[in-house]
């Protein structure tokens, strides 16, 4: 290419024009909210005039609870006793929920970026505990685990989002409760309802569906800890108790109005995960698309994999350096002006980066031509400079 080589005058990034036979058929490979399938969406509006804008009490939006609860329920194979608990509020609202019904006294949290260190940071406030156990690793690092000693609750997070590191999901031989933040993990790696008390995500990110709500799959210790926190006469504000949240499920309902459209996206997203194949399909779907971003950020001059141990590396968010150079905000501009949406790193993390959304809803081939994309720009912003 010989426009610009050698030029005294930088290309501009919002003019270079990715030829469309390199771009992505989708262009969103946002973190979160993610990229929600146009089929849900038309589904959406095919059923709109009997759904959206009726009540939450009958039947209709009752049932479409209902089906969410038995597609969870199938789709990570509960063991019987388990429940599908929701509520309003996306998992933000879910930590406070934590803090005061599934927390009786402590809690160890592993803290390895912005999400974990949110959820120790709610418990850390309450009042009404003592401080909680931090285990913290480096962010592009996970913490080892550790014996929870008096801890009551274990707080993991199966995905950590801002620096794209994932954990195992796995058990202490204590009598603690594993509280897993599983926002992003959820449906897209694969786990072991045995090794979880609480499960628990909103819906923005796996499942391809819009935020505001939260899940939570609990084990009968959890709803055993739930009930006997709700009977202790600690003080609970009503939209953050589980157990009334446990009630309302029980009936297909919300304490208060959910978000009807969140439900539906959700819904059919997990209906189609089901359907494809279920938790091991997702998962080998993002396993393959993982494989083509880590082998294409390897294999590349420019770019290499912000978490150092592969083992580590998420198989759903993706966060690629880039050589120092290489301006990633450009990069990602230039992505953005193209169509190629969301590919920022986490702002707090201030790395020189992309990130990479591969839930279960991106077409890795999508995922392939991403990566075409990124080098078509490097190199476009790498020719002008040419002489230099
Ligand atoms: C996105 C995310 C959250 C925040 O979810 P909200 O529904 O916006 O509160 C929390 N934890 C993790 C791991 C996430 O990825």
């Amino acid at each position: 290419m010989a426009s610009g080589v050698g030029s005294a005058n930088p290309v501009n990034p919002q003019e270079i024009v990715i030829p469309a036979e390199l771009r992505p058929l989708d262009g969103r490979f946002g973190s979160g909210p993610s990229k929600v399938r146009p089929e849900a969406v038309a589904a959406l509006a095919r059923s709109a005039s009997g759904y959206l804008g009726t009540s939450h009490r009958q039947a209709g939006v009752r049932s479409m609870v209902g089906r969410l609860r038995t597609g969870l329920r199938q789709l990570f194979s509960l063991p019987e006793g388990y429940e599908v608990v929701l509520g309003n509020g996306g998992t933000t609202v879910f930590w406070d929920a934590m803090v005061f019904c599934l927390i009786e006294r402590r809690s160890l949290h592993y803290v390895f970026g912005e999400f974990s260190a949110k959820c120790a940071e709610a418990a850390r406030r309450a009042p009404h505990l003592d401080d909680p156990q931090i285990v913290e690793s480096q962010p592009g690092t996970r913490p080892g685990f550790v014996a929870p000693g008096d801890c009551d609750l274990c707080a993991l997070t199966h995905n950590e989002t801002s620096t794209g590191v994932m954990m195992p999901v796995e058990r202490p031989d204590t009598g603690a409760l594993v509280a897993v933040d599983a926002t992003s993990g959820a449906g897209g790696l694969p786990v072991d309802p045995r090794a979880f008390d609480v499960y628990y995500f909103a819906l923005q990110k796996s499942f391809a569906s819009d935020g505001g709500l939260w899940v939570a799959l609990c084990s009968p210790d959890a709803l055993e800890r739930i009930q006997a926190i709700s009977r202790s006469g600690r003080y609970i504000p009503a939209s953050l108790d589980l157990g009334v949240a446990l009630e309302q499920s029980r009936q297909d309902q919300t304490l208060n109005t959910p978000a009807l459209a969140t439900l539906f996206l959700a819904v059919e997203q997990i209906d189609w995960i089901n359907d494809q194949g279920g938790l091991e399909w997702a998962a080998a779907r993002c396993d393959r698309s993982a494989e083509i971003v880590y082998s294409w950020a390897e294999g590349s001059p420019r770019a290499a994999p912000f978490v150092t141990e592969p083992a580590h590396r998420s198989r759903v968010v993706a966060t690629i350096d880039l050589e120092p150079r290489i301006e990633a905000a450009a990069v990602t501009r230039t992505l953005r002006v193209n169509g190629i949406l969301d590919t920022e790193p986490y702002r707090k993390l201030g790395r020189n980066q992309l990130r990479i959304g591969m839930y279960p809803a991106i077409e890795p081939d999508d995922v392939a031509a991403l990566t075409r994309c990124i080098d078509y720009v490097i190199d476009t912003l790498e020719s002008a400079r040419g002489g230099d």
